[in-house]
């Protein structure tokens, strides 16, 4: 049985999920059972040892994991997360994810995962880079540009993914930019990469304000994490006149029913490494912003958030899946009978691995493009991908993660069916 995850005071579990979504997808689209056998389990999973010595001289093993699901469509890609909690069932989970959403925004990619089991804030900056080194060295023999290519998730960003461009490229004796995306622009990173899931999270929430029939330069917006993810979609639905009434981190957030200023947030987060006690807001724990009364609630940090505990008392009219997996499949379930609009993680946040796309086609042909030409094809991608994921919603009268599934399930199983069965 696929291992529990604690989330609060409920259980979860993302293999389990993973694979129930899966068969819910095979089912609806009366999939070959051959062909949902296959899909049922990751191509290749490998668990490293990261062997590193601390700052004060002692030696220390980390557990690290590269999970590759599926490469019926191209290479794998997909992030890597430092966090204490990750273990292999959940890189499987997020490894299948990946699958799904490079299909579902159709570029010509697989999935992958990779974790390492580590607390980065009780590391310091040259542990981790010791760490994220020998990681790259140990899963070098499964990746590259044509074969895997990584990218930021949680807690990782451009430095990391630098050190790992540099790591593997020092093995491979000669620069070799397009085997991680994410990566500075000094490198060969993309300009707009930074922003790219909170932006195409933006892209979508139009969409579905439309959809809705919702103004959402005049909508509330609630905002639950303030990394990448979160802190990138908050600053351009302020610039866009949205109302962002609250958002959080790890250790709780702050609410003002009239809108917070974001870049004067973003300072304060800066100064004191905390968004508690801003300036005209209200501290507020993270179970209660999800259960604002609000237009449009974005879940930017973690998985398992909104459960069957937390479902019923959500007041969001509309749920933007900014992070990987946040609402359960009872949650799902629940939501869906309250006509709250659920527009799933894989479609939600897949503008970071459309311009990781964008940053890797760059890095193999060396030329560049401006940020507006970035920002323009993902909006187009993004526009597509919702507008097929409404279509096979209304034909099929599913809710719109299953219909999104149905999309990346589809294109990777007519992949394998094109390809057919090897030997
Ligand atoms: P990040 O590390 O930059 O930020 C995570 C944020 O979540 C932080 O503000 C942190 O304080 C907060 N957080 C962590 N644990 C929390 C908890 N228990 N309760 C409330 N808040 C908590 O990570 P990120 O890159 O912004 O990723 C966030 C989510 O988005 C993840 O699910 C990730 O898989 C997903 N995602 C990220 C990208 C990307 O390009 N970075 C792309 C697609 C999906």
């Amino acid at each position: 049985m696929a291992k529990e995850k604690s989330t609060g005071k409920a259980k979860f579990h993302p293999l389990e999920m993973a694979l129930r979504q899966l068969d819910i997808a095979a089912r609806k689209l009366k999939l070959d059972p051959d062909l949902h056998e296959k899909l049922k389990y990751p191509q290749r999973v490998l668990q490293v040892a990261i062997p590193i010595r601390m700052d004060d001289g002692h030696l220390r093993v980390f557990k690290g994991y590269r999970v590759q699901h599926s490469m019926e469509r191209g290479p794998c890609k997909g992030g890597i997360r430092y966090h204490p909690e990750v273990d292999i069932d959940e890189v499987t989970a997020l490894a299948m994810w990946m699958t799904w959403k490079t299909a579902i925004v159709n570029i010509p990619y697989g999935g992958a995962k990779g974790g390492v089991v580590c607390d980065p804030s009780k590391l310091s900056r040259f542990e981790l880079e010791r760490v994220t080194r020998r990681y790259t060295s140990e899963i070098g023999i499964i990746i590259g540009p044509d074969r895997d290519i990584p990218a930021p998730d949680v807690n990782t960003n451009p430095e990391v993914m630098g050190w790992i461009m540099d790591t593997f490229s020092m093995n491979a004796g000669h620069s070799v930019p397009g085997v991680v995306t994410g990566k500075p622009i000094s490198i060969g990173g993309s300009r707009g990469r930074l922003e790219a899931t909170g932006r195409g999270v933006v892209y979508i929430a139009e969409e579905a304000a439309d959809y809705t029939g919702m103004d959402l330069s005049s909508a509330t917006i609630a905002i639950q994490g303030f990394g990448n993810v979160g802190s990138n979609c908050a600053s351009i639905f302020y610039d866009k006149g949205a109302v962002i009434i609250a958002v959080s981190d790890v250790d709780g957030g702050v609410f003002n029913r009239e809108g917070l200023n974001i870049p004067r947030l973003i300072k304060h987060v800066k100064k004191t490494g905390s968004m508690r006690d801003f300036k005209g807001a209200k501290n507020i724990s993270n179970s209660k912003l999800l259960e604002l009364k609000c237009d449009i609630l974005v879940p930017a940090a973690i998985e398992g958030q909104i459960t069957e505990r937390n479902a019923g008392r959500i007041r969001a009219k509309v749920i933007i899946e900014g992070a990987n997996g946040p609402t359960t499949t009872k949650a799902d379930a629940i939501l869906h009978r309250r006509g709250i609009l659920v527009v799933p993680d894989i479609l939600a946040n897949a503008g970071g691995v459309t311009v990781s796309y964008f940053e890797w086609v760059q890095s193999l042909q060396s030329y560049f493009w401006e940020e507006s030409e970035v920002n323009e094809k993902l909006k187009k991608v993004m526009v597509n991908a919702f507008r097929e994921v409404v279509r096979i919603m209304e034909e099929h009268k599913v809710d719109m993660r299953i219909a999104a599934l149905m999309l990346g399930v589809g294109r990777v199983a007519d992949a394998a069916k094109d390809r057919g069965l090897y030997p």
